[in-house]
């Protein structure tokens, strides 16, 4: 796409302040948001008016800094084209901020007993009988890493044989299938006995197709096909409404309203009777003995436990940043930054002896925040007792350097401040106010206009205060600028 306003950037500025103009006019009595806009607008047009004059830059530290927000205004749309070149530099200076990170993983040990059917005594059951211990007692694997999944672990030597308590100790049960009873409520007729008739649907009538008058054989060929795949649409929601959901059946049309009926041969009165004969039949699971083998203890009457050490891992992530600058925290975080101390903690740290270039107040917040993350242990654990507790396992601690510039100038007679941090290759700006790159504001300024007139409805002068024929502007403005490439 060409960049109209490249060549004499004064070009059609007269024909936008008089667009700008007739908005303004156009919505001189509200209309809140698009006023906004228009307003806003405005005072981008009013800023473009003067001019600015390229610099050249003295001294290197000018140099990185003006080549870095030429490379940031030109990749953001946003901001004024080649701000590094045209801004007036007032004054700029380094300084630093540390992000503390800590992440702790937290270490869950719950002590659980596991019961299975007893299946003799083996050489595995057979050990040497141990003492019960306290969760952390216990020797496990080392497991290694801040991510780690959960794991089981059998201890050896509390097997224990214990009477099953579902059967009594006898190995035999009522039969859960029929509660004992022996039998079950016959499936197909629900213990009605009766069920109903699939040749009539229910109807105790069918249609008499030996009435009426002989069809050409083609037609009949046609409803004997119509009729068939009707029936197998038929049968499939009857099977539906069999499983008790009430939905009418679309296909079944009653043979009543087609012409005339004879009772159903397969029949009486749409019912016929069950196969089951009582409503009743024999449970399959116990074949009517009422009693089964317990399912517990697999018809042994004992159970064999035996305990696991369950161990769950959760890591929680900590950060804090040190130092004063206006960069917002989720920028930082972005940032690559200097790693100046990563270590796996596994001694105290102590507040008055900082490693290498890492500064006093940086250190004394690291050593705070492991502090209060010793006190706080994660979610709703039960209070510790000998069988389930919680303990930091692994902690990990980094603390980042971030240098940053901070950068004050002026353009277009404004004030304006930002700031290059992050470093050398992977620099990021950060601005809360900056000056804007108003071609592409003409543009929407021109957009808008266009829009707002077309849109206005027409009406006398007189009555030009009321908008109220106008539709309000919906959240979402219809003007899309898109990102250009290769405008430079
Ligand atoms: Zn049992
Ligand atoms: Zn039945
Ligand atoms: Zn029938
Ligand atoms: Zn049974």
């Amino acid at each position: 796409m060409s960049d109209e306003w490249a060549k004499d950037p004064r070009a059609g500025h007269d024909e936008i302040d008089k667009g700008i103009e007739s908005i303004k006019r156009i919505f001189s009595q509200g209309q809140g948001r698009v006023k906004r806009v228009i307003d806003k607008a405005g005072d981008y047009w009013q800023q473009a008016q003067a001019m600015p004059t390229p610099h050249q830059a003295v001294g290197a530290e000018e140099q990185r800094i003006r080549r870095l927000v030429d490379l940031w205004s030109n990749e953001n749309w946003r901001v004024a084209k080649d701000l590094g070149t045209y801004m007036d530099l007032v004054s700029y200076n380094t300084d630093e901020v540390w992000e503390i990170t800590l992440q702790t993983r937290w270490e869950t040990r719950n002590m659980e007993s596991v019961t299975e059917p007893y299946k003799g005594r083996s050489k595995a059951t057979m050990g040497q009988p141990q003492p019960l211990l306290p969760v952390w007692d216990y020797e496990l694997p080392v497991v290694t890493g801040l991510k780690a999944p959960p794991s089981r672990t059998r201890l050896e030597g509390l097997d224990e044989t214990i009477a099953c308590t579902n059967c009594n100790g006898t190995g035999r049960a009522l039969c859960s299938t029929c509660n004992g009873r022996g039998w079950i409520v016959c499936p197909e007729c629900k213990g009605r006995i009766k069920k109903r008739c699939a040749t009539c649907r229910g109807r105790g009538y069918v249609a008499d197709w030996t009435q009426g008058e002989k069809k050409p054989f083609f037609r009949r060929q046609a409803e004997n096909m119509a009729n068939s795949v009707g029936e197998r649409v038929a049968d499939v929601f009857e099977g539906i409404r069999q499983q008790g959901v009430p939905i009418p059946n679309p296909v079944d049309t009653d043979p009543a309203s087609k012409g005339p009926t004879v009772p159903c041969p397969d029949c009486v009165n749409g019912e016929v009777d069950c196969t089951c004969g009582n409503g009743k039949r024999v449970c399959s699971a116990c074949e009517g003995a009422r009693m089964a083998l317990c399912s517990h203890c697999a018809g042994t009457g004992k159970l064999m436990r035996h305990r696991e050490l369950v161990r769950r891992f959760d890591l929680r992530t900590q950060t804090r940043v040190i130092g004063e600058s206006s960069i917002p925290q989720q920028q930082l975080a972005k940032a690559v930054g200097e790693m100046v101390y990563s270590t796996e903690v596994t001694e105290p740290l102590y507040p008055q002896a900082p490693p290498e270039n890492v500064p006093m107040d940086v250190w004394g917040a690291t050593v705070d925040l492991m502090k209060t993350e010793g006190q706080q242990k994660p979610g709703n654990e039960r209070p510790d007792s000998p069988l389930s507790s919680v303990l930091a396992t692994l902690q990990v601690v980094e603390l980042l350097r971030i240098s940053y510039t901070k950068v004050q100038y002026r353009y277009s007679d404004q004030d304006y401040v930002l700031y290059i941090y992050d470093g050398e290759g992977c620099e990021k700006v950060y601005a809360e106010r900056f000056p804007a790159r108003w071609d592409r504001v003409e543009r929407l300024v021109r957009a808008i206009s266009n829009d707002l007139v077309t849109a206005t409805p027409e009406e006398p002068s007189s009555n030009s205060s009321h908008t109220k024929g106008y539709r309000a502007p919906t959240d979402t403005p219809p003007y899309n600028i898109t990102e250009e490439e290769g405008t430079l």
